[in-house]
């Protein structure tokens, strides 16, 4: 039993347009859901993906209007890795943000960016056989798209608490106290540790929520077993409609979750509209007119004809 890297990572926003904006148009991601907090239909959950709303490429977001920024400091993810085909890609993409009034940082193989909330975001040329996770999108060419996560960074002074449950519980490979992988036959993805700063973190715009790692549907129970078993407190199989879901917190801090790869954001709509709509859950459509007058307006995401 292995999971197969990053199933998808949620992120706090307090502009949910805005938020639409960049991770559609600019960055050239589908929007694949667009629904609301089931505890708080006011607000969206957004969800941003490759053209089919695949695991392994699949951000999403929770609004809090106007929440205040956040700030990423230990026992939270501060960095978020997606892979790219090589040079021309990062080419592109320095040239596609510096025209958008975003500032970047160019490495040899890689290049970092924050979110207009300040979100990290790193660019890196690929070195997997994993494949490619890509949106359509009129003006980025498949050839320099994202490509699906790489990994993530979080914040963590005592990397050798995480160790016992990262690698004798959930399998991820350990190549040093620091960085992890997590791959299965289907995908991979990492997960480093760097030194904390020295300010507390601050949950809020910009930071991220959780990061969910990927299994199957017929595996999912033993993994929250398997974690029980080993000392830690997971929920129960959570049923999310698009994915099955277990959380816990790993000895740093870190929200986890393990979702299932089914059954996936067609289950309610069609897969050539998925997003366009605001999908509310059963109970809630009574309300329909209520709830998206109170919704944010967002602007309709650009896509390829
Ligand atoms: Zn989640």
């Amino acid at each position: 039993m292995e999971l197969d890297g990053i199933h998808h990572i949620s992120a706090i926003t307090g502009n949910a347009a805005q938020n639409v904006d960049f991770y559609t148009r600019v960055l050239g991601l589908r929007l694949v859901k667009k629904t609301v907090n089931q505890d708080d239909p006011t607000v969206y959950h957004l969800f941003y993906a490759d053209e089919h709303g695949s695991p392994g490429a699949d951000m999403t977001f929770f609004e809090y209007p106007g929440a205040r920024p956040g700030r990423a400091g230990g026992g939270m993810v501060h960095q978020i890795d997606w892979r790219v085909a090589g040079e021309t890609a990062l080419d592109f993409w320095q040239r596609r943000l510096a025209d958008e009034g975003v500032e970047t940082e160019r490495g040899e193989s890689d290049l970092h960016f924050h979110d207009p909330e300040g979100l990290h975001h790193r660019l890196v040329i690929t070195l997997t056989d994993d494949p490619p996770l890509i949106a359509e999108h009129p003006a980025i060419p498949p050839e320099v798209a994202l490509q699906g996560f790489d990994g993530v960074r979080a914040y963590n002074d005592h990397p050798q608490r995480s160790l016992p449950l990262l690698t004798e519980v959930l399998g991820f490979d350990a190549e040093s106290d620091t960085h992890f992988e997590a791959r299965g036959h289907l995908r991979g993805a990492t997960y480093d540790y760097d030194p904390a700063p020295s300010e507390r973190g601050v949950p809020g715009a910009g930071t991220v929520h959780h990061v969910a790692w990927s299994t199957s549907i017929q595996e999912i129970a033993h993994w929250q077993r398997r974690i029980q078993e080993a000392g830690f407190r997971p929920t129960e199989v959570i049923d999310r409609y698009y994915f099955g879901a277990v959380y816990f917190r790993e000895p740093s801090h870190v929200l986890f979750e393990i979702s299932t790869r089914g059954p996936g954001f067609a289950v309610d709509e069609d897969s050539a509209t998925l997003g366009q709509k605001v999908v509310l859950p059963p109970f809630l459509e009574s309300q329909r007119a209520k709830i998206e007058k109170a919704l944010t307006p967002l602007p309709t995401p650009v896509r390829s004809a």
